[in-house]
């Protein structure tokens, strides 16, 4: 991938797409593949700061049905359908392998509280018509030799995972070869309206340039509502960074499918890594891990894999997940003319990319907005007045 400065002191572009993680990244690559003419500007290194670059990757739109809004859990599951095509592009078109594996996922209870939580959820899935088969402890075990020995049940569902720094290694090269453009290391300080024409304000190196669009998409993840919208008829987004530590342990394959009980996951990929995650912090941007979430992660994880206590413990990761008052995400117009937003993907990042690139791409290129996205129109942050009855 080659990335660019900007070399003048204005430059004109048809979108710019404010923030290089999965979900930018995923978006600009879209409209490119549109003909559209796609800056993305990132204030970072690519990967660097993207919370894709230590998740875990699971595309597990049912795992956690029962207690997720149904409205995303339709969203998910069209962007789960949407995987191995969007995968099979991608790799087609970057010559990056990005780990999609559908074998699986066992959600395992280790005691009997685990258990009752394992059938409340099989039970909500059945109602809802969502696959997922109830496995005893040995049947379980059967499947995974590696998991305790006193597994008291578990849950097997279609779930698949991916690798999300693959991801981010797959996304700029084909978004590069289909014509766009990334400019690293240039945070992004302002949009203003001018017409029908949006000045974006950016600053590198201590030196502001203005980029002019015709569309703007704002996804810059949980930093998206640092950016000043000036005079735009647009509510700003209550977003907070949700912090999460997540491990990386390496050595011998011990596992084939995603692991989780209700206190932790575990994700193998197949050169043997073992993701173990993950925290849920409200720490603000403090990006230093813990002992003591550490110290947790593993003890919940060596119950469920007791053999993971052999593996090399390579690192300790920390993400910001972008988190919206309400949990859900914002895909959509904010000004009723060419600004856009895609951020607020919280937890589910991932496995929403697909389905948030082309539904954006529909409604940027084309006007066009999908049902699906309805329920995550940014407007409904607008202030509305609350009367306080004495
Ligand atoms: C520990 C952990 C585990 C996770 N596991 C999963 C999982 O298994 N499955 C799943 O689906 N999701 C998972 N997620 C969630 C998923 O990673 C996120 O929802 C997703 O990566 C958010 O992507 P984004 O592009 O919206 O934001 P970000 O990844 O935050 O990207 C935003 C980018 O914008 C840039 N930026 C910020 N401000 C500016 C500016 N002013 N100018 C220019 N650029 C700017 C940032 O540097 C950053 O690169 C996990 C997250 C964490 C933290």
């Amino acid at each position: 991938m080659t990335s660019t400065h900007l070399n003048q002191r204005t430059e004109q572009t048809d979108v710019v797409v404010i923030g290089g993680g999965i979900i930018g990244l995923a978006v600009a690559y879209a409209l490119a593949q549109r003909g559209r003419a796609v800056t993305v500007v990132e204030a970072a290194r690519i990967g660097e700061r993207a919370a894709a670059g230590v998740a875990a990757g699971m595309l597990a739109p049912s795992s956690e049905a029962d207690l997720s809004d149904p409205r995303l859990t339709t969203l998910a599951l069209a962007s789960h359908a949407a995987y191995p095509a969007w995968v099979a592009d991608l790799e087609q078109a970057s010559g990056v392998e990005v780990g999609y594996d559908a074998t699986g996922t066992l959600l395992v209870a280790l005691h009997r509280d685990h258990l009752a939580l394992i059938e409340h959820l099989h039970a909500f899935q059945v109602e809802r018509g969502l696959a997922a088969e109830r496995l005893t402890g040995a049947q379980a075990r059967d499947e995974e030799p590696y998991l305790a020995p006193g597994i008291a049940g578990a849950l097997r569902m279609p779930d698949a995972q991916v690798d999300p720094r693959r991801l981010l290694r797959a996304l700029p090269l084909a978004l590069e070869r289909a014509g766009g453009r990334i400019v690293e290391d240039t945070r992004v300080t302002a949009v203003t309206r001018d017409g029908d024409v949006y000045e974006v304000t950016t600053e590198h190196d201590g030196m502001a340039s203005t980029l002019r669009a015709t569309q703007v998409v704002l996804a810059a993840g949980a930093w998206s509502r640092q950016i000043a919208l000036v005079g735009l008829e647009a509510a700003t987004l209550p977003m907070r960074p949700v912090k999460g530590q997540i491990l990386r342990l390496r050595g011998e394959r011990l596992l084939r499918h995603v692991i989780r009980t209700p206190d932790v996951y575990l994700v193998p990929r197949a050169d043997g890594e073992i993701v173990v995650g993950a925290s849920m912090e409200e720490q603000g941007f403090d990006a230093r891990p813990t002992a003591g979430a550490v110290h947790d992660l593993l003890r919940e994880a060596r119950r469920a894999v007791p053999g993971i206590a052999e593996l090399e413990l390579a690192e300790c990761g920390v993400g910001f997940r972008p988190a919206l008052r309400d949990h859900l995400p914002a895909i959509g117009n904010i000004d009723g003319a060419g600004l856009f937003v895609a951020s607020g993907h919280f937890r589910d990042g991932v496995v929403l990319a697909p389905i948030t690139a082309r539904l954006l791409a529909d409604l940027v290129c084309d006007g066009r907005l999908d049902a699906l996205l309805e329920p995550f129109a940014p407007g409904r942050f607008a202030p509305a007045s609350i009367e306080v009855t004495r």
